[in-house]
């Protein structure tokens, strides 16, 4: 069934709660250092405002573990989107109760009300009965535009929209299943997806589903590790996930004959995790005992970047290395340019691979930059999203 659009309901004079995904990175002094996410969803928030609706923005941010914690206040939140917007956003003080009633019973057409971090209650993450009634109580119209957490079945992506006629998807949302749909079914060959990142385990099921369906897969960072250690190499102090290697094995093997499964062959090797200690650029046979692998080295880059250049479809997820640290960043900033220099249509997805496509200053040369990391990789792992599917039940007929 097909996924209704705010632009397909009437929203004038009417109390819109939008799902946002405004769960930003802050420093310590509460400085939002990236505000992608904020600034993906102001299409929609324009929209609801320029048709007369009230603006009801509800987020969560953080974990705060079901407890009211200042520290995961949306405060600084409402501050920028203040500013994005050049108008007023006024932060409740919670997401449900009478006061947060009121104050959206006073509010008027074209209004803009923040609600309260929704994670302040254990409710919002067990999908509560309750809480989902009272805060679908809050509204008339829902309009989901949080990408970023849609593979959550939580009160406020899947559960309130049981209690609303009128429910539809934000453009963020929109433009996020279009083109991740775009590489999942029909892509265009051939297809090379880059993956990184801590551990195997996280993407043991994307790289099931993308064996069948990928040209070429490139692994770097540190899970590349126990893949390498699965073919009998030997890593030092690298990371490994030692349960996960029959697992590696077995992957390496059902991609013989059928595509590319292509690991690293050198690396930047420390003596620790430090951006101080001494360090190396080694090969695959050549790895200190004693040593960490920390980045993929030049020769890796080189093959690397070949394989994206022949690309006509691109989807990247996970950094190469410990990015966070200048000497071991070198890796992912060279694959983060290969890809935004590479004639593909291309997704990247994931907070670090966004955040150096953002650093490396070639955020605009990419095809997608996907909000959400975790639900990117759901989804091209052909996995059934529940904010979309809560969507896609209650959007009723169209038309
Ligand atoms: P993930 O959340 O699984 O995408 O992992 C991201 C993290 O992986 C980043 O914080 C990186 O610092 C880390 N990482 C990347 N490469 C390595 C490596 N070779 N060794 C240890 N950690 C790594």
């Amino acid at each position: 069934m097909a996924i209704r659009r705010v632009d397909q309901v009437e929203l004038k004079g009417k109390r819109v709660f939008v799902r946002v995904d405004f769960n930003v990175p802050l420093d310590e002094k509460k400085e939002i250092t990236d505000d992608t996410r904020i600034i993906s969803s102001l299409p929609t928030i324009n929209f609801i405002y320029g048709a007369g609706g009230k603006v009801i923005l509800a987020s969560h941010l953080g974990r705060p573990k079901g407890k009211r914690d200042p520290k995961y206040s949306l405060a600084p939140v409402a501050e920028r989107l203040s500013r994005l917007l050049d108008r007023g956003v006024s932060l409740a003080p919670d997401c449900v109760g009478e006061e947060v009633k009121g104050q959206i019973e006073r509010m008027k057409e074209g209004e803009v009300l923040l609600l309260e971090n929704l994670r302040f209650h254990p409710e919002e993450e067990e999908n509560e009965e309750s809480f989902s009634r009272a805060l679908a109580s809050l509204c008339d119209v829902y309009i989901n535009d949080a990408f970023g957490a849609a593979h959550r079945a939580h009160a406020s992506t899947e559960g309130m929209t049981r209690y609303i006629r009128t429910v539809a998807a934000g453009f963020l949302m929109m433009k996020e299943m279009e083109s991740l749909e775009k590489a999942l079914l029909n892509p265009q060959k051939p297809y090379v997806a880059i993956l990184g990142g801590a551990k195997v385990s996280d993407k043991i099921g994307v790289i099931q589903n993308l064996l069948n369906k990928v040209d070429t897969l490139l692994i770097g960072g540190g899970m590349a590790y126990t893949f390498l250690k699965a073919k009998g190499f030997e890593v030092g102090k690298s990371l490994v996930e030692g349960d996960q290697i029959g697992l590696s094995l077995n992957l390496l093997e059902g991609a013989k004959g059928k595509m590319k499964f292509l690991l690293p062959s050198d690396h930047v090797a420390a003596e620790r995790m430090d951006v101080q200690a001494r360090r190396e650029i080694v090969s695959n046979e050549k790895i200190p005992g004693d040593w960490v692998c920390l980045d993929i080295g030049p020769e890796t880059i080189g093959v690397f970047s070949d394989e994206i250049k022949t690309a006509r479809t691109l989807f990247w997820n996970g950094p190469m290395g410990v990015f966070e640290m200048e000497p071991f960043s070198g890796g992912t900033f060279a694959i983060a340019r290969a890809v935004a220099n590479s004639q593909a249509f291309s997704i990247v997805g994931g907070g670090d691979s966004v955040a150096a496509v953002n650093q490396a200053g070639v955020a605009d040369k990419i095809g997608h930059i996907s909000t959400g990391g975790g639900a990117s990789l759901e989804f091209i792992e052909g996995k059934k999203l529940p904010g979309i599917e809560a969507l896609r039940k209650n959007s009723g007929e169209i038309g």
